[in-house]
């Protein structure tokens, strides 16, 4: 057994601890002390230049494991062979935070572990091993695996944290609360950090992202299954210069996973890098937590932005995130609801539940959000039927002119309203009468660019669901960035 020891004060944002491993090791341990809780992002690199373990310290239990063993490996590392020769610790943390006391205690042994790490007993499914390209790759996940076969709607959330990083919820009991929300799927994307393992589900499928979370903006890596290089010290300036941003959106891109802006209007957790290009947006949380106070306003203010992103002829697909940190038996407000996972519920209509195949459908707009009512709307054009999300622009072209029925079944909400959005402005009213069948009928020819989508209210005006635009026609964009779009919805 080898064990180094390492304490005192750290003055840097970027502190390297080493260990020399000389005798072949089954385990590695860390124990993680820092006198305050800062979100100290720690990694550990093998001699090889592998990822083997990324840590945020919030909620994260004290001591983790990397195991020749996957099964004793904990979440959040990279499980197989350890190569011998230096091994570096990577402690990172934010100037502001300076300077912080630590302790840190690297062992290295072979046999048994005296302690395993806290989470060591759930069934796990793994994701990730050493044979992935490095520095860390889910390369063991499973894209095209379906859940469930054949196509319908699927009920998820895109958004989702647990104790890995600063929400309450260990894996295990966030599994169980998706079970309890009748989910079919959901995106695990904790702060920063690539999911390695999770908790073996076979009804939930746990589809692998990251929230890229910087000071000047949050976005969601869905389907993220690389590691990418996000840190600060990257010599572009990582996530937190525009620069640094735009690389990491095009090597998430490039890995194949979805990039969608979180919140963008969420106090201080809004999107700012103003050259984000918007042809690189995949997806967009128009809805984020309807129980965190400040989203009233913030998401008016989402679905403004959408509504000019549509406008200046990017037909992007808007998504809904429950960004669940607490626990069920929490509310951010006195005898407020409890922000739990599934709330809203994002329904994805999908040739079947796989990973692969619910984040195509996102990118098809096959989409709508909701905190309650289940919308069955299709578009009726010259007797041929379309859904949720499509572009109708082949039959509108063939047909010079024609008109679009959309009819809505969804079950009455006392109270409640239709509202028919037709590019950016309300153009159709309706109350919810007790009826449970709506139609409205437009006009579209062909050459122009129209679209238009659904959203039901409250009594009160509340969101309680919104659809994926039908559109037809193209539009060449009038605008390219971030900050065009800000100012073109007055939102500067
Ligand atoms: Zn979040």
């Amino acid at each position: 057994m080898k064990a180094v020891q390492y304490s005192g004060t750290i003055h840097q944002p970027v502190t390297i601890f080493e260990l020399d491993i000389h005798q072949p090791a089954d385990w590695l341990e860390i124990q993680v002390y820092f006198r305050i809780k800062k979100w100290q992002h720690l990694f550990l690199w093998d001699p090889n230049g592998r990822l083997r373990w990324q840590y945020v310290h919030v909620h994260a239990p004290k001591t983790a494991v990397i195991h020749k063993n996957e099964k004793l490996s904990d979440y959040g590392t990279l499980p197989g062979a350890l190569p011998l020769g230096t091994w570096k610790l990577e402690v990172l943390i934010l100037p502001e935070h300076l300077p912080v006391q630590h302790k840190l205690n690297i062992t290295a042994g072979t046999g048994l572990c005296s302690s395993s790490g806290e989470w060591s007993n759930d069934q796990k499914q793994y994701w990730a091993n050493a044979d992935g390209k490095a520095p860390m790759q889910a390369n063991l996940y499973p894209m095209t695996k379906a859940k469930k076969c054949g196509p319908a709607w699927y009920r998820g959330d895109f958004h989702t944290h647990t104790a890995m990083s600063d929400g309450k919820m260990t894996v295990k009991e966030g599994m169980v609360q998706a079970r309890k929300q009748k989910l079919d799927f959901f995106a695990a994307t904790d702060h920063n950090l690539l999911p390695t393992m999770w908790v073996e589900d076979e009804k939930v499928l746990v589809i692998p992202g990251m929230e890229v979370t910087s000071s000047k903006g949050h976005f969601n890596a869905l389907g993220l299954t690389s590691w990418v290089d996000w840190r600060p010290t990257h010599p572009d300036g990582g996530m937190e210069s525009e620069q640094g941003m735009n690389r990491v959106v095009s090597e998430i891109k490039k890995a194949g996973a979805l990039f969608s802006i979180n919140h963008p209007r969420l106090a201080a957790s809004s999107w700012l890098f103003n050259d984000t290009s918007l042809s690189d947006i995949d997806s967009f949380e128009v809805w984020n937590d309807p129980t965190f106070p400040k989203n009233l306003q913030a998401t008016e203010e989402a679905l403004l932005l959408w509504n000019e992103l549509w406008n200046a002829g990017y037909c992007v697909c808007g998504i809904g995130g429950s960004d669940c940190h607490g626990l069920p038996t929490e509310s951010y407000e006195p005898n407020g609801l409890p922000s739990v996972i599934g709330d809203p519920a994002t329904y994805v209509y999908s040739s079947e539940l796989s990973a692969r195949a619910i984040l195509q459908s996102v990118k098809e707009r096959r989409v709508y959000v909701t905190r309650g009512p289940i919308i069955d709307q299709t578009v009726e054009i010259n007797h041929e039927t379309f859904m949720i999300g499509e572009d109708v622009s082949d039959l509108i072209h063939r047909m010079e002119e024609a008109v679009v029925r959309f009819k809505v079944k969804v079950d009455p909400v006392p109270g409640g309203k239709l509202l028919w959005i037709e590019n950016g402005k309300v153009i159709d009213e309706q109350l919810m009468d007790g009826s449970s069948e709506y139609e409205s009928c437009a006009q579209w020819k062909s050459g122009e660019f129209v679209w238009r989508r659904l959203e039901i209210r409250s009594d009160t005006g509340n969101l309680l669901a919104f659809t994926n635009p039908v559109f037809s026609g193209t539009k060449p964009p009038e605008i390219d960035t971030w900050g065009q779009l800000l100012a073109k919805a007055g939102l500067v």
